[in-house]
């Protein structure tokens, strides 16, 4: 067994994921004269597993990733698009715009290039998979899957949806499978498919299909990401054929475009993943332990519909270094906890009713295209009516 008895107070971050390793880079520029930070990651080196395509980070991530200078160079990047303000569109099956909503600052950033730049001057120890955790009279005792054990003071689950740290910490909350899978895709930027390009620019499009099928649609500039979700009851299916994909798009939307995007797709991941959400809870189920706490997925596991998870992650990332600040204690913890839960339950329900709207069926799936147009058409009856009195203001002022 390996033990630290550094004077220095250890944080143990479990997953070198990308809320972990915010909270280290956090903890490290901002406390390491007092702290030490270890940061244990289940898998063999940096590239060992397939970091995704891109994320958009909101206001709140990213205003907690200005303060990180690791990543300065992310925001400089030339795969990072910065939008100051960007639109929302809802689309049919047949590419009409039904709903559009201007919304704040967001960034589109390559995951691949966010968590190198957090992973900088961090002392990860790769290969460390978490199986257990004991508590001591002065701190906590973390041990691993290759028998191997290490002493802190404080635990940090941040080992993502699956969390090891949280199955032990409270074995009942567990995620659950929502009956949404996907399938996702890139390509790059392509002159022939005009009317994607125009829905694309500067905006999250979803397109909303038949029989609960949604695209979702992002301009990373160079490239588009695509990611076609839809209501699916049958976990034995874990891949689809191009062929099959095709065909679905083919029923379920109905423009050409649409079939390109997919024929024409330099990089498509075939296998289906369902999309998770932890269960609505009223009731903050963080146990507050004194030595062991938890950040991001780990903490509360939400659907990607939002784009939310990352997110929330750094801003627990930002509040927690706070009270590992001013020594923590169980207080402080239960108060960073309360923080979360409400903020990272918020996310859930908000993440959870975009799922539901965009893969309803049947007559529910009618009367959410009904009302949309109903909106759409008010806001357009709205800006017809006031555009007289506006020409009038101006002309007199
Ligand atoms: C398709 C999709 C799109 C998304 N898009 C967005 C978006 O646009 N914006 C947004 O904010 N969020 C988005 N999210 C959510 C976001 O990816 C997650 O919320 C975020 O990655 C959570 O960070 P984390 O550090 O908590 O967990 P993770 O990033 O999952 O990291 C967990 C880490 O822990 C390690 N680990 C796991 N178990 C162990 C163990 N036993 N021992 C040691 N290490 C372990 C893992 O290997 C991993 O490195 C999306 C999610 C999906 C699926």
């Amino acid at each position: 067994m390996s033990s630290s008895s550094d004077e220095k107070k250890t944080i143990l971050i479990i997953g070198a994921g990308l809320g972990g390793l915010a909270l280290a880079q956090l903890l490290q520029q901002e406390l390491s004269s007092s702290i030490k930070v270890i940061v244990f990651e289940r898998d063999a080196d940096e590239d060992f597993r397939d970091q995704g395509y891109f994320i958009t980070i909101n206001q709140m991530g990213n205003d907690v990733l200005k303060r990180i200078s690791s990543v300065d160079d992310v925001f400089s990047h030339p795969s990072t698009m910065s939008y100051s303000q960007h639109q929302l569109k809802l689309v049919d099956k047949s590419m009409n715009i039904m709903l559009e909503q201007t919304s704040g600052e967001i960034k589109i950033i390559e995951r691949g290039i966010l968590r190198r730049s957090l992973l900088k001057n961090i002392d990860v120890q790769w290969n460390k998979r978490f199986v257990s955790y004991k508590i001591l009279d002065d701190g906590v005792e973390i041990h691993f899957e290759d028998d191997s054990s290490v002493q802190g003071t404080l635990l940090v689950g941040c080992d993502g949806a699956k969390s090891l740290v949280r199955t032990q910490l409270i074995p009942d909350l567990q995620r659950n499978e929502t009956g949404v899978v996907f399938v996702s895709g890139t390509i790059e930027q392509n002159e022939e498919l005009s009317k994607i390009k125009q829905l694309v620019s500067n905006s999250l499009v979803q397109i909303l299909g038949d029989q609960g099928h949604s695209l979702f649609l992002i301009s990373t500039g160079q490239l588009w990401l695509w990611s076609l979700s839809w209501p699916s009851t049958n976990r034995i299916e874990t891949e689809i054929s191009l062929t099959q994909l095709l065909d679905k798009v083919h029923t379920n939307f109905n423009n050409e475009e649409f079939i390109r995007l997919i024929e024409l797709s330099s990089s498509i991941r075939l296998d289906i993943l369902p999309v998770y959400s932890f269960p609505l809870l009223k009731i903050n189920p963080y146990p507050n332990n004194s030595r062991v706490t938890l950040l991001g997925d780990a903490a509360h596991v939400m659907t990607p519909h939002r784009g939310m998870g990352a997110n929330t992650a750094f801003a627990d990332a930002f509040d927690l270094i706070d009270v590992i600040r001013s020594d923590h204690t169980k207080s402080s913890l239960a108060d960073y906890e309360e923080k979360m839960f409400k903020r990272g339950f918020q996310a859930i329900q908000d993440s959870l009713e975009s799922t539901r709207m965009a893969h309803m069926l049947g007559v529910s799936a009618r009367i959410r295209n009904y009302i949309m147009w109903l909106l759409h058409y008010s806001i357009t009856l709205k800006n017809l009516i006031s555009m007289p009195f506006y020409w009038y203001w101006n002309r007199t002022n």
